[in-house]
């Protein structure tokens, strides 16, 4: 479940951004969001959101260029500071691993998927012929001993059902070893409220987030050459983000994700400090980068100047682009100086983060 992309983003002095969903009929964001989410792209598996960006982004870019992985760049602005707006097209799947004798498929994990959420969902394979429909099964309650109820399945006793009896009819369906695998998890406004259910909000709302930032800034002047990136294979290793970062040379790196919300029934308030729908997040800390201070000190003055609801958050476990936008290129410490006596400012990464939260019965982490 997503709450409405709050107001997102801030950047270098140079750059402000608000954006304000709702969920009214005919809301052009919304129906971005909702082609993003239905979009299937696995790590690896990115050309159905890689059309769905340069669809939008094309418009309102100078040029759009790829990097060796399949992230695409669009720039706007040809002088001034090399600023990275960051988000990753890529979503937690798998693939198919194996087909059994009696036609069920074991499936390879792609992202950080819990062994809980694999159980008991539906799924679409996209097989040479088409999408095909799937479920993990799992066994009836009235053969599972006592001691097996509450027992978490390990992924590895996880299988898809397609319907079919032997591998000739997977074969049929046109279902091989390799194909990607996605959750099956429309779109759907919740009951009316701005809050949105459906799969993949990490990180198509942070796509949604960068191509209205793009088309926005296209349409002012500002004093950057501002490079979007819609990057691969993030959740398998930040990939994408790393090449695109070559390519691109940025000064200033900011990668848009979907945060973590701590307001759901169990969450800690040490585990993650954002809420639902109080504004977007600003990481301070995660395992996998810190953010440069004056970046974000400048950030945290924007976001008062502009009385955006900017909340701010450390969690424990977590990555994502920036931490190879800020290794990229050598990176560059915050202290150095350049030759004028100036701060170098390059490769001053920092996220900032769109908030999300848990969905109950489906995949949307
Ligand atoms: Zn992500």
């Amino acid at each position: 479940m997503l709450t409405l992309i709050c107001r997102s983003l801030v950047t270098l002095g140079l750059i402000a951004v608000a954006t304000a969903l709702d969920a009214q009929e005919n809301d052009p964001t919304l129906t971005l969001l909702q082609r993003l989410s239905d979009a299937p792209g696995t790590s690896g598996f990115e050309e159905p959101v890689r059309k769905l960006m340069v669809e939008a982004m094309k418009p309102h870019a100078t040029s759009i260029q790829y990097d060796g992985l399949g992230s695409v760049i669009a720039k706007h602005g040809d002088t001034g500071p090399r600023i990275m707006l960051d988000a990753h097209m890529d979503e937690l799947g798998g693939m198919v691993r194996r087909v059994t004798s009696t036609g069920f498929l074991t499936m390879q994990m792609l992202g950080g998927w819990l062994d809980q959420a694999l159980v008991d969902q539906r799924w679409v394979i996209i097989g040479s012929k088409g999408p095909v429909k799937a479920v993990t099964g799992i066994r009836d309650i009235h053969v599972v001993p006592a001691d097996e109820r509450t027992r978490v399945y390990p992924r590895e006793m996880v299988f898809l059902d397609i319907g079919a009896r032997n591998a000739e009819e997977v074969a049929a369906l046109g279902v091989s070893v390799g194909d990607p695998v996605v959750p099956d998890a429309p779109f759907t406004v919740l009951n009316g409220t701005n809050n949105y259910l459906g799969k993949a909000w990490d990180d198509r709302v942070g796509c949604a987030a960068v191509v209205v930032a793009l088309q926005k800034l296209a349409a002012t002047s500002h004093p950057n050459q501002l490079f979007v990136a819609a990057t691969t294979q993030e959740e398998i290793g930040l990939r994408g983000a790393h090449t695109a970062a070559d390519v691109i040379k940025p000064d200033i790196g900011i990668a848009i994700e979907g945060g973590i919300t701590g307001d759901v029934f169990g969450g800690h308030p040490e585990e993650t400090q954002v809420k639902l729908g109080a504004g977007p997040g600003l990481f301070l800390y995660d395992s996998s980068a810190l953010p440069n201070r004056k970046l974000t000190a400048f950030i945290k003055q924007l976001a008062a100047d502009k009385n955006i609801p900017l909340q701010l958050d450390l969690v424990q476990g977590y990555g994502d682009d920036s931490a190879e936008i800020q290794k990229s290129n050598g990176g560059v410490d915050p202290k150095t100086r350049r030759s004028d006596g100036g701060e170098n400012p390059r490769l001053h990464a920092l996220r900032s983060r769109v908030i999300r939260s848990r969905c109950p019965g489906t995949n949307v982490l």
